[in-house]
Parts: C-alpha cells; sequence; structure tokens
C-alpha cells in the first residue's frame, strides 16, 4: 500500500477528550472516529486491525470444533419476554418500535435467539454436542461510554453458545472455551488471566473473565503472582479429550486471581504475602455455564436415550473483540505510540523514502515494496513528500513492527536501514537482507 493513495488521518494534536493512552493513539493514528457518544466509525487502519483479531479468533474456534454462524443485530422483544430478561435488563438494552408498533430491540448478548434456532431444529440427544458462535455487533446503552472503543454502547462481539446434554458435557465445552481463549489472547501478544467472576444479567453459577492487566482497568484485581508466569505457548491440545482440557483448567486456574465482584479476603490472605497483588485488569472476555437458564423456560429439550425430555445443559462465550484493540495498546505503546504485536499489526512493515522524488530512492522503495508483497507481506510506503522527521513520527505513531528507510545516502554504499519498533535497534544492510529479515 502506497501511503499517498491511502487513508490515514493522522492527527498531530492529541485529542482533548481522551483519558487514556489507547485512546488517544487510536484517535491520533487515524483508526476510529466518533460517530456519538460511544459509537465508532473504523477507519481502514482500525478496520484492518479489527478484521486481524477477528481473524485469530475464527481460527481458534474453529480449532476447538465451534461452528461460525450469525444472527440479526435487531430482534423481537418477544423472545426476551419469554425468557423473562426483557424486563429484567433494564435501561442498557435499546429497545426500538418498529413502524407495526412491534416492539423490538438491539442485541445486548444472544441466548435468547440462539436458544431459539435450536429448539426449531434439534431434538434428539444425537445431534449433541452442539457449539455455535457469531461475531456480530452488540448494542448496550452503556450510563457512560468512555475510554474510545473499550465501553462504546456499540461494540463487536464474539459470542458463542454451547448445547450439551449433561452437566459434565457442558462443563467440557466451558474448558474448551478457557483453552481456546487462553491460544486467541497470547496470538494477540496478550496474557489475558482466567479469574473467578460474577455472573451478572447472563447468569449461572461458574464463570471466569480474562482480564488483561493494566493500570487503566476498569476492575479491581487480586491475584496470586505466580499465575502471571503460566502461558499456554504452542503445546498441543486435543480439544476433544475432557482430561486435557480439564488439566489446562485446573493449570491455569488452581491460584488466586479474582475480580472485586468475587475478591474473598480471608481466602486472599491465604497466599503468601510476597506473592499477593492488588492490581487493575481489562475484561477481554468472559465464559459462562448457566446450565437450564434459558433451555428450561424456552423449552430447549432433546429426547435422551431413554426417550425422555430434558432441558439442554448451556453456555455463552464472549470475547470483546472491539474492545481488544483498546487492551492490545494499553499494553504495547510507548511514549511515541503504539507498538503492535505481530500476530494483529495492521502492517508488516513500514518503508520510509527519505528522499521521495530522487530517481534511485524511488526505484530502491519500489524494488523492496514489491519484494515484500511477493513475499505475502503487507507492507506500508510512505511515498509521500512530507519531510523526515514527520515520516518517522508517523511510523512510530502507528506502531509497525519494522521500518526501512530508505535514502540516497545508504543507496550510495549499497545499503538501507533496518529498525524495530519494538526495541528501537538500528541496523544497515542491503535492500534484499532487510526484507529476508522480515519475511
Ligand atoms: P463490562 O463488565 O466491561 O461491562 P460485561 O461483563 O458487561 O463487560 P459481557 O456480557 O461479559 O460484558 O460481554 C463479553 C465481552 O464483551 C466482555 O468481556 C467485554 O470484553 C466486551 N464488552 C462488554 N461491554 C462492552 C462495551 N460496552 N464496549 C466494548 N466491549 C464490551
Ligand atoms: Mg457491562
Ligand atoms: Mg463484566
Ligand atoms: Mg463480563
Amino acid at each position: 500500500m502506497r501511503l499517498s493513495r491511502y487513508f490515514l488521518p493522522v492527527l498531530k494534536e492529541t485529542p482533548a477528550e481522551a483519558q487514556i493512552v489507547s485512546h488517544r493513539y487510536m484517535l491520533r493514528a487515524g483508526m476510529i472516529k466518533q460517530a456519538s457518544a460511544g459509537i465508532y466509525s473504523w477507519l481502514p487502519m482500525g478496520f484492518k486491525v479489527l478484521r486481524k483479531i477477528e481473524n485469530i479468533i475464527h481460527e481458534e474456534q474453529q480449532r476447538a470444533g465451534h461452528i461460525p454462524m450469525l444472527m440479526p443485530t435487531i430482534q423481537s422483544a418477544d423472545l426476551w419476554r419469554e425468557s423473562g430478561r426483557y424486563d429484567a435488563y433494564g435501561a442498557e438494552m435499546l429497545r426500538i418500535t418498529d413502524r407495526h408498533d412491534r416492539e423490538m430491540l438491539f442485541t445486548p448478548t444472544a441466548e435468547e435467539l440462539i436458544t431459539d434456532i435450536f429448539r426449531a431444529n434439534v431434538s434428539s440427544y444425537r445431534d449433541l454436542p452442539l457449539t455455535m458462535y457469531q461475531i456480530q455487533w452488540k448494542f448496550r446503552d452503556e450510563i457512560r461510554p468512555r475510554f474510545g472503543v473499550m465501553r462504546g454502547r456499540e461494540f463487536l462481539m464474539k459470542d458463542g453458545y454451547n448445547f450439551d446434554l449433561t452437566k459434565e458435557d457442558a462443563l467440557h465445552a466451558y474448558n474448551r472455551h478457557l483453552v481456546s481463549y487462553l491460544r486467541t489472547y497470547e496470538r494477540m501478544g496478550l496474557q489475558a488471566i482466567p479469574m473467578r467472576a460474577d455472573s451478572g444479567p447472563i447468569g449461572g453459577d461458574d464463570t471466569h473473565e480474562f482480564l488483561v492487566l493494566a493500570e487503566t482497568g476498569e476492575s479491581e484485581v487480586f491475584y496470586d503472582s505466580q499465575i502471571t508466569d503460566l502461558k499456554f505457548g504452542d503445546r498441543e491440545i486435543d480439544y476433544d479429550s475432557r482430561e486435557q482440557c480439564q488439566a489446562v483448567l485446573e493449570e491455569f486456574t488452581s491460584r488466586y486471581a479474582r475480580t472485586d465482584e468475587t475478591h474473598d479476603e480471608a481466602v486472599f490472605n491465604q497466599v503468601p504475602e510476597e506473592r499477593r497483588r492488588v492490581a487493575r485488569g481489562i475484561e477481554v472476555g468472559q465464559i459462562f455455564y448457566f446450565g437450564t437458564k434459558y433451555s428450561e423456560p424456552l423449552g430447549a429439550t432433546v429426547a435422551d436415550a431413554d426417550g425422555n425430555q430434558v432441558p439442554v445443559h448451556m453456555g455463552s462465550h464472549g470475547i470483546g473483540v472491539s474492545r481488544l484493540l483498546g487492551a492490545i495498546i494499553e499494553a504495547s505503546h510507548d511514549d511515541k505510540g503504539i507498538i503492535w504485536p505481530e500476530g494483529v499489526t495492521p502492517f508488516h512493515c513500514g518503508i520510509v523514502n527519505l528522499k521521495t522524488g530522487d530517481a534511485e530512492a524511488d526505484a530502491a522503495c519500489e524494488k523492496i515494496h514489491a519484494a515484500l508483497i511477493a513475499l505475502g507481506l503487507d507492507p506500508l510506503y510512505d511515498d509521500t513528500t512530507e519531510r523526515a522527521g514527520a515520516k518517522f513520527a508517523t511510523m512510530d505513531l502507528i506502531g509497525l513492527p519494522w521500518r526501512i528507510t530508505v535514502g540516497p545516502r545508504g543507496l550510495k554504499n549499497g545499503v538501507v536501514e533496518l529498525t524495530s519498533r519494538r526495541t528501537g535497534e538500528s541496523e544497515e544492510m542491503p535492500p534484499e537482507a532487510a526484507v529476508a529479515k522480515i519475511a
């Protein structure tokens, strides 16, 4: 991509309304623009990162055996009356009346609708287990939308739902989600710690939230510092194996880690004092097992092996897809801008032409640009006539992992400069070597 043909409306000034670093950088890097309170347009570079995050989630969900689908954003109030949540949900639900005076709503979550799909189509235990998920826009009329995409009113969520015959089967689905979420967040360069949480309006007994530690997080968290040493890494996992999934759950939840909602001072005090941590975190996901909370009122039953009609055991599992952009930036930045982890970076590499218009520099940049594309990479070539200082500032702000700097002086010696955004280290080398190092 040539910057001269792209749409990257970088802001020089720090927007006054942005209180936290991720919000500031997302605005300054031209990733989002507020349309109204808590509602954003996703400008090309923000949209690119959003898509990368979605792709990782799709890959990891499907690896775990979960099936993608899509449900509408606007739903009828009727189903929500059947479950009893239409009144219970309160002011966070955006209620809409259509021209025929039918009561509709913008989905804040989708347990009711998926259960309706299930009950209309599944009648035998033989069709279980079943887990389906979607990545779809949600709306919650948050009382205080703030921090940009962190607490939006319209936001993108991955929500998955499992249907199982027994509690044990549903707990296996719960564990599968826990494992797949660990993998998902790690691929985004994040450490998200599963913490015992409160179930809120979703309901249920078993629930963990995934928290990214950050000073700007809205949740207070209490944990045993040993938990931050745990990594899922690239270990193999058989998602059909109950033992393997259960073992991961035990490993990642056996140390004290709770949010303020479930924090228990007496239990926390049993952790050796030097390992006790009180900090703040950003909730980037939550998994729930809630049994028959929706299947009973909505009549989602199947015939079991003896022919008895039994309500299915369910759970739901959410990831804050758009919030993740904010969480990743909170976890990975410096005073010059964003530092994208490789897994979600909008472009793999920036190419800075120090002297656009110089025939040799132009030709060398074009060659590097083409070589990176030929390798399947996605470079951003700054071919504008801005001065070098401004080009560097933009590259630092948008935080691509690598920058190749090309100028007439280096080219005389046959070299360009390759700079790592994370370490700030630069090295001179021939253009081909720089391309090879990035690939
Ligand atoms: P919070 O405690 O932050 O209000 P929640 O517990 O109400 O979130 P869930 O119902 O668990 O949210 O939804 C699943 C995920 O969706 C959350 O873990 C979070 O990452 C994301 N999410 C929830 N509300 C918002 C929001 N207003 N803006 C952006 N992401 C959100
Ligand atoms: Mg909420
Ligand atoms: Mg919450
Ligand atoms: Mg939650």
